[in-house]
């Protein structure tokens, strides 16, 4: 067999094996060499001297071990970290390390596979918690999201708003125009709603032409301005072939108390106005505040 020096460099730089082998095989010589370079330098035979060297060689070697096999795994080190960061917080600190070894191998997979790892959990989130239609959140992340603010509602006593909202007539638009052009008016009502919110706004599609909007801060007057301007938003808009003012929505809106009330309730009262809103002839706002409220008003 021919081995050139670039092959036996190629061997050393990509093998642990040999790194490992080359490291041991010099670091138990030590003390042989230096036996070598006493006898070869200044002969001397008594046996303390060749002791004390052979034992302080022997200490030299050791130590050299130890550093070689320490730089040798402290990638892995840095990568244990890596991993340690992830799974306790969530954190990603990507490492990535320039050796062609086993250990470069695997520091730099996994640095790149949590990577990977975080980018596809990130999505799959936002897959399981987006409608793809709208591009709004669902029932699901409306449960989730909505719930902190209501917890944050209370424990910063500020108001907080919900309207829960319904497009009229939707079963006759698919009926007659078909079930694509029903499936551009929610897209067109998703964009509408999302252009009409503040940052801190939450809204989600929470059924088939169902929608919920959460709005902290909010008391119900804002409540009713910010639903009766999406009402005329939606009313103004024109989706082909549907004729302008077609599409239309009856909004129910119920200021919460966060001290007393979960989210659940706060949707079921802003769902009951919802529906005198449809009994009272659609395309309208209704709205109710929570009975605490009202009594700490009348008695203010
Ligand atoms: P109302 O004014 O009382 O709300 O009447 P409506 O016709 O809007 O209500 P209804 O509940 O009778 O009909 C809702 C329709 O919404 C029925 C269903 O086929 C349709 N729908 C639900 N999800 C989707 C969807 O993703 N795309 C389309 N195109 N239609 C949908
Ligand atoms: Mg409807
Ligand atoms: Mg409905």
């Amino acid at each position: 067999m021919n081995l050139s020096l670039s092959d036996v460099r190629e061997k050393f730089s990509s093998s642990l094996t040999v790194k490992i082998f080359s490291i041991c095989f010099l670091s138990t010589h030590v003390p042989l060499l230096a036996l070598v370079a006493y006898l070869v330098t200044g002969f001397r035979s008594e046996a303390l001297p060749i002791l004390l060297l052979v034992l302080a060689a022997t200490l030299v070697g050791t130590i050299f071990c130890l550093a070689c096999l320490w730089q040798l795994i402290r990638p892995l080190h840095q990568v244990a970290n890596v991993v340690e960061a992830y799974r306790s917080t969530g954190t990603v600190k990507l490492v990535h390390s320039s050796r062609r070894d086993e250990v470069g191998i695997v520091t730099n997979g996994i640095s790149v596979l949590i990577g990977e790892l975080d980018a596809t959990l990130s999505q799959l989130r936002r897959q399981a918690t987006t409608d793809v239609l709208t591009g709004l959140g669902n029932r699901r992340w409306l449960k989730e999201i909505a719930s902190l603010e209501v917890n944050r509602a209370q424990r910063e006593r500020t108001p907080i708003s919900v309207v829960v909202f319904d497009l009229d007539h939707f079963k006759q638009i698919n009926d007659q125009f078909g079930h694509d052009v029903g499936d551009q008016v929610l897209m067109m009502a998703g964009a509408t709603i999302q252009h009409c919110l503040r940052p801190y706004d939450i809204a989600a599609r929470i059924g088939g032409e169902e929608f919920c909007l959460v709005l902290p801060r909010t008391d119900l007057d804002a409540a009713i301005t910010i639903a009766d301007r999406l009402r005329g938003q939606l009313e103004g808009k024109t989706v082909s072939p549907l004729p302008k003012g077609r599409v239309t929505a009856s909004f129910g809106v119920y200021r919460g108390d966060p001290a007393s009330e979960t989210l659940k309730t706060m949707l079921t009262e802003a769902d009951r106005k919802l529906y005198t809103a449809k009994n009272a002839g659609r395309n309208r706002v209704h709205s109710d505040v929570a009975p605490s409220i009202r009594d700490r008003r009348i008695k203010a």
